[in-house]
């Protein structure tokens, strides 16, 4: 597994089969351009590997120059200019073929095709080491192709992921991980709690609860206890600048976790947009927002009653529930539409037995 700035990359293609690739590449073009003496055109920066170990094993006598394609912004109606640097030989009436690293969509390769064929050469053929049909746009023909990949994000012998990467001798591919995470949503007193502790059970994932994770750190008299109590006390929120960097702490704490129940965040659209990019940074996704839906009046009752023996100054107080309450409606409920939008709000009936709700739950989250 490595590293590469943000993300993780786990092996997929190793040595042995890219040289196996590279030596049936070049004996094919050995045995089409016969006695002749090809000039290679490699495409910098990816293919300067390929190229190299290509030359090494040609069983005869052969040429290199490489180009690379700079593209930089154009003015106005022209937008991105394609240019070609670094043809400076005469390549009339030579053999010339091109080699790439990698063929995606085909756009380098179409446009790199036109400029040589224009060129007077006598015969030109393009290869490339890896290639991805599913992504491949054009009709132009490559004439020898290494190997065939499907639709992957690809670093390693040339190929690099915002500049690192290249030097690795073999290939990897973007660590996918089949994460679950799940928002657990609803009012103050909906049963949050006490459903995401089956459902973390039931499907092995991690509980962060940004009210308990303050809770501990008031009770501890942390810095960030101390910057929250105040607002925690009133029932108001805490600013998203201390809960986001609070709950990514705690994600990074869980590396290689199966997925999240997040309950009690995000609560406002900022928390949802950091969540969103941190779970992209990790490859993965919020799977869907679950929803408690309890009626206003049954919340007081349940909170004032777990108020007698939860200890927690804001379940005491019956305006400070109700104040909570409507900073649900107000500020949080709008992250509904949020989910909604995406199509993973999934709302549940949150009256009825523990088990009741438990089942109603676990049903929404198998479907996802
Ligand atoms: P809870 O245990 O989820 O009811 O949270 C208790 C209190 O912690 C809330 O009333 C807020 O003051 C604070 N809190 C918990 N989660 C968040 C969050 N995501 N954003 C802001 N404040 C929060």
């Amino acid at each position: 597994m490595i590293q590469l700035h943000d993300k993780t990359f786990v092996p997929f293609i190793n040595e042995k089969t890219i040289s196996a690739a590279i030596k049936k590449l070049a004996n094919q073009i050995a045995s089409d351009l016969n006695d002749e003496v090809p000039v290679f055109i490699g495409v910098l920066n990816g293919a300067f590997m390929v190229v190299s170990d290509l030359m090494k094993v040609y069983p005869r006598n052969c040429e290199v120059s490489f180009v690379k394609m700079a593209s930089y912004e154009g003015t106005g109606s022209t937008g991105k200019v394609q240019e070609l640097i670094g043809i400076n030989e005469n390549l009339r009436g030579r053999q010339v073929v091109l080699v790439e690293d990698i063929v995606d969509t085909g756009n380098t390769l179409e446009v790199l095709y036109e400029i040589f064929s224009k060129q007077d050469v006598k015969s030109l053929k393009t290869a490339t080491l890896f290639f991805k049909p599913e992504a491949y746009k054009k009709s132009l023909k490559i004439d020898y192709i290494g190997i065939e990949i499907p639709n992957k994000f690809i670093v390693g012998y040339g190929l690099d992921y915002d500049g690192l990467g290249r030097n690795f001798p073999e290939v990897y591919q973007l660590k996918t991980q089949q994460m679950t995470n799940i928002i657990l949503f609803g009012p103050p007193g909906a049963g949050k709690g006490t459903q995401a502790e089956f459902l973390k059970d039931t499907y092995n994932l991690v509980h962060i609860s940004t009210g308990d994770v303050f809770r501990y750190n008031i009770k501890n008299e942390t810095e960030l206890g101390l910057s929250a109590k105040s607002y925690i006390d009133k029932g108001q929120l805490v600013p998203d600048e201390v809960t986001i960097n609070m709950l990514k702490a705690e994600v990074e704490k869980n590396e290689g976790a199966n997925g999240f129940i997040f309950d009690g965040f995000p609560r406002t659209e900022a928390q949802a947009k950091a969540l969103d990019k941190l779970l992209s940074s990790k490859n993965t996704q919020v799977n869907g927002m679950v929803a408690l839906e309890v009626d206003d009046e049954v919340l007081v009752k349940r909170l004032l009653e777990r108020g007698k023996t939860s200890g927690r100054p804001d379940d005491a107080d019956e305006s400070i529930i109700r104040n909570r309450i409507k900073v649900y409606y107000d500020e949080t409920a709008i992250l509904k539409d949020y989910y909604q939008k995406q199509d993973k709000y999934f709302g549940v009936n949150g009256v009825g037995s523990i088990e009741e709700i438990t089942e109603r739950l676990n049903n929404v989250i198998d479907a996802l």
